[in-house]
């Protein structure tokens, strides 16, 4: 059987597996420090993109947290935002006075974000803060503000181009590269089968 080498498919690795693994505990330790066990917060990844750096990230928290997951659809099977986030799997975590870690693996519009932290406002958490692995300030359209003593934690800011790996897919494929990069750009031209 012929072995397919995905990692083919890149075109260029902006952050290595090191280089995540590295920030990830840098922002493990930092929202370790900011909350207490006392009132240890509900981490809520948004599936199906964040849940590789959600592993990665509680396995490195140092308080009796939980953790659950929400999805929300807005992307398709394309590079750009629908721009209307639905929740189509919402959290089993009653987060009514609770402290909410979001964990997004990126903001680009701000659409997906700013939807969610009014869902968990409406659901009465004490505060929303978000972790994003990345982000695309130059691509925002919707400004979001963390809830109460919220605070926004983001690993790397990411240029303007369209990124897969480490959780993050095209056409749902890439999601398992242990590291962030470019597809080459022949890629998006195929249709999902041909990947
Ligand atoms: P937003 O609602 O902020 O526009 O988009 C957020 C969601 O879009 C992210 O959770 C992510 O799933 C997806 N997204 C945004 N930029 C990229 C990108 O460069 N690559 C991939 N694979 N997904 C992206
Ligand atoms: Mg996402």
């Amino acid at each position: 059987m012929a072995i397919i080498n995905i990692g083919d498919h890149i075109e260029k690795v902006l952050w290595t597996e090191k280089q995540i693994s590295d920030r990830v505990s840098n922002l493990a330790s930092e929202i370790t420090r900011d909350f207490s066990a006392a009132a240890a917060p509900v981490f809520v990844g948004v599936a199906t993109g964040a849940l590789i750096f959600l592993a990665d990230l509680v396995r490195k928290i140092h308080l009796p947290i939980t953790v659950d997951v929400i999805r929300v659809d807005s992307y398709g099977s394309g590079t750009v935002s629908s721009g209307k986030p639905s929740i189509s799997c919402d959290l089993k975590s009653d987060v009514q006075g609770k402290h909410v870690v979001l964990v997004e693996d990126i903001v680009d519009t701000g659409n997906t974000l700013s939807c969610l932290i009014e869902h968990l406002k409406a659901k009465g958490a004490s505060s929303v803060s978000v972790c994003a692995l990345l982000d695309k300030p130059s691509r925002r359209k919707v400004s979001f503000e963390v809830v109460g003593d919220g605070k926004f934690y983001r690993g790397f800011q990411c240029p303007d181009y369209f990124i897969v790996g480490y959780g993050l897919d095209f056409a749902e494929k890439y999601r398992n590269l242990p590291y962030v990069g470019v597809l080459k750009p022949e890629m998006y031209n195929k249709y999902p089968s041909e990947i």
